[in-house]
């Protein structure tokens, strides 16, 4: 990839710190617990975002690039964050972003059964592999839209990432509760009985 292009590509992320334009943030869907109504004060595709949201935003956007193109993660992000781990830090900014919320859980989550499904010799992918990379495509898809100066669309797909991101949250939750905690426990009831 030439610099040409990975200057492009940052700019259509429309990241912004510091903004301030007396706009709300963008955050609104009801899977992530309705209207935030914090301040907007810093931007990913060109969207105004509050802190903790904007954190979220901001790491998902540069992990699409990153996974996509392996672009020179430290440039963008500013010394200050440079010694994180950026998958790490991205779970933490999800998790604080989209607490569980009890009771949002899609059917695609919770009608899923771990048991059946990942018995077989095949891996196969689950509600946590589904929802992350619907957020994923979803965050390809805002930055070539913002790119294209259609702030519309950007803003309709920003809608359906926070619903992704709510579902992710709550897919990961899921598979714990409902396949990695039972499995768990019976393999301590079974060493503790031998
Ligand atoms: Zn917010």
């Amino acid at each position: 990839m030439n610099e040409e292009t990975k200057s492009e590509m940052k700019m259509n992320l429309g990241i912004a710190r510091g903004f301030a334009g007396g706009e709300d943030c963008v955050v609104s869907h009801a899977d992530a617990g309705g209207p935030c109504g914090r301040p907007g004060n810093r931007m990913v595709w060109e969207l105004a975002f509050c802190e903790v949201h904007g954190a979220e935003a901001e790491a998902a956007a540069l992990a699409e690039i990153t996974e996509d193109a392996e672009i020179e993660l430290q440039a963008l992000r500013g010394a200050e964050n440079s010694r994180l781990d950026p998958e790490r830090d991205h779970e933490k900014a999800l998790l604080l972003a989209y607490p569980l919320i009890e009771g949002r859980a899609d059917p695609t989550v919770t009608n899923f059964n771990y048991e059946a499904k990942y018995s077989g010799d095949r891996p196969v992918d689950g509600p946590v592999d589904w929802w992350a990379e619907t957020r994923y495509l979803l965050c390809q898809f805002m930055r070539e839209a913002n790119g294209q100066g259609l702030p519309e669309l950007v803003r309709e797909l920003e809608a359906l990432r926070e619903r992704a991101s709510a579902q992710l949250v709550q897919a990961e939750d899921d598979y714990e509760r409902r396949y990695v905690a039972p499995y768990r426990a019976a393999r301590e009831a079974s060493t503790a009985g031998s």
